[in-house]
């Protein structure tokens, strides 16, 4: 298998070659040249493998089709050692359960830092380990989060050798909780920083170490952001298993509905689609940053300024660009190339926007894409959080809230809704207390972590000190 950008650069590359990288070197993201095509007795097997076998197998299976430069025992070995009960909670890994009338609920919150993004960060980080070793090479991941994204990088980077993570983040910005998570982590390869100001200034840090390329050369800096294919691969592998624990056979269809923001998890709903899996809908949910809403409503992508991006109580979807957006749009237009980067670059640069409204794919999406997008608001979080917790005693995270209210607008008789859950409502208590009166269950293991050690550096967002740290930590 061989990867191509987006944006017209057709130069063939391996799995391993752009597993390190973040976009390819025209600008545009990282496609498979093709999607291989998974027939009724593949699907059938993969059944049979998932239930016999679980999720690490299934994961094997589908990923040895994009991955030929890893040998095939190592990949499975790699496997293994990342999809694990004692990791995720449960045997399979991403259990379903019913809500209603056919809507489920697919869990994939059950990792270490209790959002879906472990499930694709956790293999990347024996990816990652693997590949540098086999090279004898080290990186120096840099970061910027708000909160879900870094605590995802550094649990899947602790320990691991030839890596190190220097994780920004907006000083006494993220929740007590999310803090908590990454503060208290005492690996000698994990080092917090606390920057004082806003995300957009820990972003602006990173931007401006990476755009140095003698100095990201010399010190090996690379990022796990978003866009990384590799972190998408991995989100596919459950789109199949909830389709396989929903169903009893292949002759029926499921759709899913996406708490979205960077378009990174239904993007992989998206791959696994156009490699056969009998999807009706992709629904995309959004909040108040309804970037991804408009376009599916109108054929309009008009990104957002940060006076534009609201504050909202489902945090992980506040954005106001959609970073894997292009991926879809190179498909939509028939993958071709010189189009998507005169949208994405020249379009974009210029105006803020593109409009696609007149274009007979974007007409077509709905039908040969199974798109379909809708909107939630606090007070629409509210009420579902309630409901939910009222008629079925389950308590669902902001997010996933946001999913399941755009899911019951999109409901098709005969054909099981799948909502994806991706955040646990420990991490966003504030909203859940709001919305029922009392605080969220919290698992055992994070009992107490408000209280434990903190380990992090305090700078002012000034990139020369952000540099200097890293000069001396590694030397
Ligand atoms: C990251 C995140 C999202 C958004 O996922 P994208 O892949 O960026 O669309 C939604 N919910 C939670 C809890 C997240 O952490």
């Amino acid at each position: 298998m061989h990867y191509i950008s987006t944006r017209g650069d057709a130069t063939p590359r391996k799995f391993c070659e752009i597993l390190l990288e973040g976009l390819a070197p025209d600008g545009g993201l990282y496609l498979p040249v093709q999607y291989p095509q998974v027939d009724n007795t593949t699907l059938t097997r993969w059944r049979k493998v998932y239930h016999e076998q679980g999720y690490a197998e299934l994961a094997f299976e589908i990923l040895s089709l994009y991955i030929d430069d890893i040998p095939a025992d190592d990949l499975r070995a790699l496997c293994r050692k990342t999809y694990t009960a004692q990791v995720f909670g449960t045997g399979e890994i991403v259990p379903l359960r019913h809500v209603e009338n056919g809507v489920y609920l697919e869990a994939l919150s059950n990792g270490p830092t209790l959002a879906f993004k472990d499930m694709a960060m956790q293999l990347l980080g024996n990816l990652f380990e693997y590949e540098l070793a086999r090279r004898g090479e080290e990186l120096n991941i840099l970061g910027a989060t708000s909160g879900d994204t870094g605590s995802a990088a550094e649990y899947a980077m602790r320990g691991k050798k030839g890596v190190r993570v220097f994780m920004t983040s907006p000083a006494g910005r993220m929740s007590p909780f999310q803090q908590a998570q990454m503060f208290s982590l005492q690996d000698a390869n994990i080092i917090n920083i606390a920057v004082e100001g806003v995300f957009d200034d820990c972003q602006d840090i990173v931007k401006a170490v990476s755009n140095d390329l003698d100095f990201k050369r010399k010190y090996k800096i690379g990022t796990v952001n978003s866009i990384n294919w590799a972190r998408l691969l991995a989100q596919v592998v459950y789109y199949f298993a909830g389709y396989i624990q929903a169903t009893e056979t292949n002759d029926q269809k499921v759709s899913f509905t996406v708490p979205s923001g960077n378009f990174g998890n239904v993007c992989a709903g998206h791959v696994a689609r156009m490699m056969g899996l009998p999807v009706a809908q992709l629904v995309v949910a959004t909040n108040e940053n309804d970037v991804l809403d408009e376009f599916f409503r109108t054929g309009v992508y008009r990104v957002r300024g940060s006076a534009d991006t609201h504050e909202t109580s489902s945090p992980s979807m506040d954005i106001s660009k959609a970073s894997n957006f292009e991926r879809f749009v190179f498909d939509l237009v028939g993958r071709d190339g010189a189009r998507t980067k005169d949208l994405f670059s020249t379009q974009l640069s210029a105006t803020g926007s593109f409009d696609l409204s007149a274009d007979p794919a974007f007409k077509d999406a709905a039908a040969r894409y199974g798109f379909a997008s809708g909107k939630s608001t606090h007070a629409d979080r509210l009420a579902t959080i309630r409901d939910t917790a009222d008629r079925h005693g389950m308590v669902i995270d902001t997010h996933t809230a946001d999913g399941l209210k755009v899911a019951l607008e999109h409901l098709q008789i005969g054909t099981p809704m799948i909502v994806l859950e991706t955040a646990l409502p420990i991490k966003f208590a504030a909203t859940i207390v709001e919305a029922l009166g009392r605080e969220p269950e919290r698992p055992a293991q994070f009992e107490g972590i408000e209280a434990l050690p903190k380990r992090v550096l305090n700078l002012p967002a000034d990139v020369t000190l952000v540099k200097a740290l890293i000069e001396k930590t590694c030397s």
